[in-house]
């Protein structure tokens, strides 16, 4: 079954010139080109629109975006007092156990102190948990304390008398991360994956690189995943956080780490940072270090993975060079250029010096950054200036510094953190914080086309329009290379292997 998709510009993003129709052959695209279309079984008319390759998201966690999603009120909470409004309303509602609130962010509000846990206690006797946006905090009442065994594990957080404060970080945010997902049936967590999904579609996405949390939501989150990802409206590929290496292969997977953490966020200082952070959190934490980040690196590699982990602050980047610099130099010259071939992932890579990237150059990694994080926490007065005073926050996400010198950039939304949503991306590199480090749209484009696919090893499918590539594209009211703002800018049809997965 062959289908033309005529539209006013078809740009390629490859070598190939702007065509004006696509010719798809099932999962493939055929030919790209422009005057006299050839013949096709079915024709697509676009009047007036532009097609561009369909966005790649480098990194996004499905079921918790799924769940951010049902709670978009959350997130979009301007106070203190409209998020506890949200919880009691949630914990009166259908169902018993367990009430769980993803994607609250204080950054914004008024009076950025976040609930105490009395005032949690006073909403509601269930059990209740609202996950903070990044993804590494929760804040719980005191019946959400007895019903999660959390005995044992670091991060329940204490006053000076001894009391639970309701504010929870680390291992004990992860295990009730973990008792929040068990919570839910199997239908609930495919439900989740495919709204997250569907909406990626709606966005002008098509590919995915899943970042596979088995500690926070446990391996059944992943089986899910793997049970139906062929039906899901865009191209899931899931990488492991785990150190698991027979599992990785067991699964057929090519990666494995992808978000596994190394240190934690700066929201929540706990980003491993060199210096404490200016509002007196000290300096972070460190979940993967020394010989026990060498030997998962050194293994990964050794077993022909591609090897990724999750690092933010400058400690937490500067350990995982180390690491890879000693896997590295106990290599010979031929195994050296195959290790620089395997691009190696960093995740995040915010607090990067000018060092640290030269030394990421010479080892062939590839850093997969956020850009939106930029537009929500950086510049003057925002969250990371708050967190690391204004010098440190400067230097932060230096996306121009990484391409200039020769790294392999590509970029996601690590969703639900910041929204599926690539044109806010892209408007974030445009304006990134420090001018010296803007993009422009085309460059911006490539990082969420061309470079996340080259990130996962797919750049002969995706990414670019081109015969024998993935027919993953997407049609949008303007030319987006040529208008003037892109922000907000919803397609018209996104096709992702063939399907037509969104239509407005
Ligand atoms: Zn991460």
């Amino acid at each position: 079954m062959r289908t033309l998709y005529r539209a006013r510009r078809v740009h390629t993003l490859g070598i190939a010139p702007p065509g004006e129709w696509v010719l798809v052959d099932g999962r493939h695209v055929q030919r790209v080109g422009a005057g006299e279309p050839p013949s096709a079984d079915r024709v697509v008319e676009l009047p007036g629109a532009t097609i561009l390759p369909g966005f790649v998201d480098a990194h996004v966690h499905l079921s918790a975006t799924g769940l951010a999603l049902e709670a978009e009120e959350v997130r979009a909470a301007p106070s203190r007092e409209a998020l506890l409004a949200i919880a009691r309303a949630r914990a009166e509602g259908p169902g018993e156990g367990l009430v769980c609130l993803e994607g609250w962010d204080e950054s914004a509000w008024p009076d950025p102190r976040p609930p105490a846990i009395d005032e949690l206690d006073a909403l509601t006797p269930r059990p209740l948990v609202l996950f903070r946006a990044d993804g590494h905090v929760a804040l719980v009442n005191r019946a959400a304390l007895a019903s999660v065994d959390l005995a044992g594990a670091e991060g329940v957080e204490h006053d000076a008398h001894g009391r639970p404060t309701g504010r929870v970080v680390g291992a004990a945010q992860r295990l009730l991360r973990r008792a929040s997902s068990s919570n839910r049936s199997r239908e609930q967590v495919e439900g989740l994956q495919l709204r997250a999904a569907a909406t990626a579609a709606a966005r002008g996405i098509t590919a995915v690189h899943e970042m596979s949390m088995p500690e926070s939501d446990g391996l059944r989150d992943l089986e899910v995943l793997l049970a139906h990802r062929d039906r899901l409206p865009v191209d899931a590929t899931p990488i492991v956080a785990t150190t698991d290496l027979p599992l990785a292969i067991a699964l057929g997977l090519s990666a494995i780490g992808g978000d596994l953490p190394v240190d934690g966020s700066i929201g929540a200082r706990t980003a491993a940072v060199s210096v404490p952070y200016e509002d007196g959190g000290g300096t972070g934490a460190m979940y993967l270090d020394g010989d026990a980040l060498v030997s998962f690196l050194h293994a990964g590699h050794a077993a022909g993975l591609q090897v990724g982990v999750h690092a933010i602050g400058d400690r937490a980047i500067e350990a995982v060079l180390v690491a890879w610099e000693r896997v590295y130099g106990a290599l010979d010259s031929r195994a050296r250029r195959h290790f620089r071939a395997r691009r190696h992932r960093i995740e995040h890579v915010e607090m990067a010096s000018d060092d640290q990237i030269e030394r990421a150059a010479m080892l062939g990694l590839a850093a997969s950054i956020q850009p939106a994080f930029d537009r929500l926490w950086g510049g003057p007065g925002g969250l990371y200036e708050r967190a690391l005073g204004p010098e440190r926050a400067a230097r932060m996400n230096p996306v121009r510094t990484f391409l200039s010198r020769g790294v392999l950039v590509g970029a996601g939304s690590d969703a639900p953190v910041t929204p599926l949503d690539p044109w806010l991306g892209v408007a974030s590199l445009e304006t990134h914080h420090d001018p010296a480090q803007r993009l422009s749209r085309l460059e911006a484009v490539g990082l969420l086309t061309v470079g996340a696919a080259r990130l996962g090893h797919q750049e002969d499918k995706k990414g670019v329009l081109q015969p024998g590539g993935h027919a993953d594209l997407v049609a949008w009211p303007v030319d987006p290379l040529e208008a003037p703002e892109v922000e907000g800018l919803r397609p018209l049809l996104t096709v992702s292997l063939g399907r037509e997965v969104f239509a407005a």
